[in-house]
């Protein structure tokens, strides 16, 4: 599959032409270059993964929720204890998968 980027706002075009205008800027075919072979293969590699860290951080952004409720409803020092505990380590995981995205975007692992 060929994969074309958008020189002004880095939008990814799959397909055997670049798209007339860039659907996200506007910009016209012309401002379109095509991704190198070994970059589109790097790019489809990482897909999986980049949307497992995705599916991971709705989960762990649900665990957030639920644990503010929890600490909200106040029952008892145990459960409350467990709530904080359970919303620390959802945002710290939620944190490290931005990160990890951010390395990804860097490395050309996204698109
Ligand atoms: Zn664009």
């Amino acid at each position: 599959m060929q994969m074309w980027r958008c020189t002004v706002c880095k939008f990814v075009w799959e397909g055997e032409e670049p798209p007339e205008k860039c659907p996200r800027c506007g910009a016209p075919k012309e401002k379109f270059e095509e991704i190198p072979e070994d970059r589109v293969k790097l790019i489809e590699r990482s897909r999986l993964t980049n949307s497992l860290h995705t599916d991971l951080h709705s989960l762990l952004s649900r665990i957030v929720e639920v644990c503010e409720k929890g600490i909200e409803d106040n029952l008892d020092p145990g459960c409350i204890k467990i709530f904080k505990e359970s919303k620390e380590f959802a945002e710290e995981m939620m944190r490290k998968i931005k990160a990890e995205i951010e390395v990804h975007i860097a490395k050309g692992k996204w698109g």
